[in-house]
C-alpha cells in the first residue's frame, strides 16, 4: 500500500466532479464570450477557477543546477487564477467514468510523460478545487506535481471530447534510479487507481570543467543580485498557464548538430583554487560559433528575456501550461517580453555571456519545473491527443 497523504479540505470524487464541472463551464463561457481558444495568442478564460500551484510546493528539484541556482526558500506565489476549457455539453461521447492514461508508460529518467484524465459527463454539484497530477517514486514520495488543463479540441473536426479529457506534462527527474514509479492526482478520484510508470535505465555521461577565475566567481561569488534573478526566473517557471501555443513536435533551436554538453550530464566544476562543485547539466549545449541564429524550438509566448548574471543573455518561451524552453548565453536578443514567437521565429543570436568557457547555446525545456530532456520533446509532439485518447479509452474493465 503506498502512502497518500490525506486532504482534509477535500472529501470524496463528487466534489472533485462539480469543481471540474465548473472550472470548464467558467473558463468555456469566458472563452465563448471572447470568441477565442486555447491555440496560440488564445485569451485568458475569464473568469474560471483556480488553478494555481501553491506556494507550498517546493522545488526541490531545481535545487542544484549548473545555470539556475537552488533558492532559499519557497518560490513567490505565481500568478494563478487561470484555467483554461471548453464545454462539456457539446459532445456526443461521454467519458464512463474518470480515467487517467500516461503516455507513454515507460520511459527513461530525465523524459517527459503526457497525462490525459477523462472527465465524465455526469459530474456535478459542490465548491470548487484545483486538480493536479502528480508524479512519486516506488516509496511514495512526491517527485512533481502539474496542474490539469484542456486538452484542445480538434477545430475541424467533431468535439467529442473537447472539455471532457484533461492533461497534464510531468518529467521524471533525470536522478530518477530505474524501476516503479507512479502518476496519482491531487485530491485523489475516488475509484481512480495510481497509474504505474517504468522508469528504465539510462546511462548520462560524466564531465569536469575548469573554471577560470571569472568564471567561478560568477559561481561561487555572494551576489544578491543572483539570487533575485533566481527568484525571477523560478517565478516565470512555476506559472501553470492556461494557454497551448505549441500544436505540433519541437525542432531544435539550431541547425547545428555539433553537442559539447549533453542533458543530464553529471559534471564537476573545477575553481580555479582546486576546489570542485558537482552540478547536473541541466540541458542540451551546442557548440555553436558566435552569432549562431537561434530560433524557437516551437511556437509561444515570450516570458523572459534579459540579461542575467549566470546564464547571460537569456529568453525563456512558454509552449504549453507549465511547460518552457530556455535559452542561454545569448551574444543579442532578438525579442522582447511578452512578445508572440512562431516555431522557428528568430530569438536572437549566440554567444558566450554569463558563466560560457565559450560560445555556444544551453538549450534547455522545463515542465512543471523539472528540467526535461530536450530530444524527447522533437521526437513527438507531447499533447499528442490522437495518442493520448487511445490509451485513455483503449481498456475496458
Ligand atoms: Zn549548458
Amino acid at each position: 500500500m503506498l502512502f497518500r497523504p490525506e486532504l482534509s479540505c477535500f472529501s470524496a470524487g463528487k466534489n472533485l466532479k462539480t469543481f471540474i464541472l465548473l472550472a470548464l463551464s467558467a473558463a468555456a463561457l469566458g472563452l465563448w464570450v471572447s470568441g477565442g481558444f486555447l491555440f496560440a495568442g488564445g485569451r485568458q478564460a475569464a473568469g474560471s477557477a483556480d488553478m494555481a500551484v501553491s506556494a507550498a510546493e517546493v522545488p526541490e528539484t531545481l535545487a542544484g543546477q549548473e545555470e539556475v541556482p537552488a533558492l532559499p526558500g519557497e518560490p513567490a506565489a505565481p500568478d494563478g487564477g487561470d484555467a483554461g476549457g471548453v464545454s462539456l455539453n457539446s459532445a456526443p461521447q461521454e467519458p464512463d467514468r474518470f480515467r487517467m492514461a500516461a503516455v507513454p508508460g515507460s520511459l527513461r529518467a530525465g523524459e517527459p510523460v503526457t497525462i490525459g484524465l477523462a472527465v465524465p459527463a455526469d459530474a456535478g454539484g459542490g465548491e470548487s478545487l484545483p486538480v493536479y497530477a502528480v508524479l512519486v517514486n516506488g516509496q511514495g514520495r512526491r517527485l512533481g506535481r502539474a496542474a490539469f488543463f484542456a486538452l484542445p479540441g480538434d477545430p475541424d473536426g467533431p468535439a467529442e471530447t473537447a472539455g471532457k479529457v484533461l492533461a497534464a506534462v510531468l518529467a521524471v527527474p533525470s536522478t530518477l534510479r530505474p524501476g516503479e514509479a507512479f502518476i496519482r492526482t491531487e485530491p485523489p478520484i475516488e475509484g481512480l487507481e495510481d497509474l504505474p510508470l517504468t522508469v528504465m535505465e539510462r546511462d548520462f555521461v560524466s564531465e569536469t570543467i575548469e573554471l577560470n577565475e571569472k568564471n567561478t566567481d560568477l559561481r561561487t561569488g555572494e551576489d544578491t543580485k543572483k539570487t533575485v534573478e533566481a527568484e525571477q526566473l523560478w517565478a516565470v517557471l512555476r506559472r501553470p498557464g492556461n494557454t497551448v501555443y505549441a500544436l505540433e513536435a519541437f525542432e531544435a533551436p539550431v541547425a547545428s548538430t555539433r553537442r559539447t554538453s549533453f542533458f543530464g550530464d553529471r559534471r564537476v566544476y573545477r575553481y580555479v583554487d582546486g576546489s570542485t562543485d558537482t552540478a547536473i547539466h541541466a540541458g542540451i549545449d551546442y557548440g555553436v560559433p558566435r552569432g549562431t541564429e537561434v530560433r524557437a524550438c516551437a511556437s509561444g509566448k515570450v516570458v523572459l528575456a534579459r540579461p542575467r548574471i549566470v546564464t547571460g543573455n537569456s529568453v525563456v518561451v512558454e509552449h504549453l501550461p507549465g511547460l518552457y524552453s530556455l535559452y542561454y548565453h545569448l551574444d543579442t536578443l532578438a525579442v522582447a517580453e511578452g512578445g508572440l514567437v512562431e516555431k522557428g521565429g528568430l530569438l536572437g543570436e549566440s554567444g558566450a555571456t554569463g558563466l560560457a568557457t565559450g560560445p555556444h547555446l544551453h538549450w534547455e525545456i522545463r515542465v512543471a519545473g523539472e528540467n526535461a530532456d530536450p530530444d524527447a520533446f522533437v521526437e513527438r509532439y507531447i499533447l499528442d491527443k490522437a495518442a493520448i485518447l487511445s490509451k485513455l479509452f483503449e481498456y475496458k474493465e
